[in-house]
């Protein structure tokens, strides 16, 4: 049980297809306690039976991580029911719909704020105001994906922000490291979740990837969770700062390959079509 006796919580659990459901699964099987957050109301009636099917609905916290007093309070309910705690999972993002599709250029300020804000900022704050409750072997995990490095179709909003992301993993690594503090991201394939369906063509890029990676699949939440479950534990105790690609390999290709169609053609080896 490589969690056993590990505390933490996981902000983004928004139902069992969430990338955050998969990493609290592989956690609790491995004997972790976890602490669950919803966004409202409305919503804590779908986080609530998750918490519960882990067997741990004492642990289970508002958290809109746009409004700083909730961040303050979720602080003082873990130090209360839980004490110290070993690792935080940030698998939260959210950009408005006109910067998931069309031309990236006409973004507006409005929505290029709230987009770094809830996707990047609460990275920082939630690490700052949980820092007091972390043990000197502690764990921190966020999501990205590959649109940060590279540009993706319709990515766009998402992209950028998710390029602030990863050097704000970097820094914070560095800056938290003589705490015993570990900062990893992990860069996701694409998955369907409720956050993918609102990314303009999020079917095309699912089809392209599976087609094109070397690992010919797309990777599913359970995959996402081992590895995560891997950054979380001891055992990455001397990996800090990583962008660690879980994605069937799809970031290692500089061009889609090749095969050879019955005219002894050279041809890219598409089955997207399938
Ligand atoms: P998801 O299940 O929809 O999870 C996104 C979570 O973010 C939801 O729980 C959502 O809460 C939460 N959230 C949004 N705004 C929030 C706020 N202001 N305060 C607190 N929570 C907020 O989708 P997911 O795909 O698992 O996304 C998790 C992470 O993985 C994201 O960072 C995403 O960018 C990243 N990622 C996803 C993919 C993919 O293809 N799916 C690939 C690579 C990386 P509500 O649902 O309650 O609104």
């Amino acid at each position: 049980m490589v969690m056993k006796g590990k505390k933490g919580i996981i902000l983004g659990v928004a139902n069992n297809k969430s990338i955050a459901y998969g990493i609290a699964k592989q956690c609790a099987e491995q004997g972790a306690t976890i602490a669950f957050t919803y966004l409202n109301d409305s919503l804590k009636k779908r986080v609530v039976p998750i918490a519960e099917e882990f067997g741990f609905s004492d642990y289970v916290y508002p958290c809109d991580v746009s409004n700083p007093e909730e961040i303050k309070a979720l602080k003082e309910s873990l130090e209360k029911d839980m004490g110290q705690i070993d690792f935080i999972v940030h698998s939260i993002a959210f950009a408005p719909k006109e910067g998931l599709s069309g031309r990236f250029y006409d973004i507006g300020k409005d929505a290029f704020d709230i987009a770094m804000d809830i996707s990047v900022y609460s990275l920082i704050e939630v690490t700052r105001e949980l820092k007091p409750l972390m043990s000197d072997s502690s764990s921190i995990l966020t999501l990205t994906y590959y649109g940060g490095a590279k540009y993706i179709p319709n990515y766009n909003l998402m992209g950028v922000a998710k390029a602030a992301l990863e050097m704000t993993v970097k820094y914070m690594s560095e800056d938290l490291g003589k705490d015993g503090i570990r900062v990893n991201a992990i860069s996701a394939g694409p998955i369907k979740t409720l956050a993918a369906a609102g990314i303009g063509e999020f079917r095309f890029m699912l089809k392209w990837n599976e087609a094109h990676a070397p690992l010919k699949k797309n990777v599913t939440t359970t995959e996402v969770g081992n590895s995560g479950m891997y950054l979380l534990s001891d055992l990455s105790s001397a990996v800090t700062g990583e962008i660690h690609y879980v994605d069937c390999g799809f970031n290692i290709m500089g061009m889609p390959a090749t095969t050879f169609n019955e005219d002894g053609k050279q041809v890219i080896a598409w089955n997207g079509d399938k």
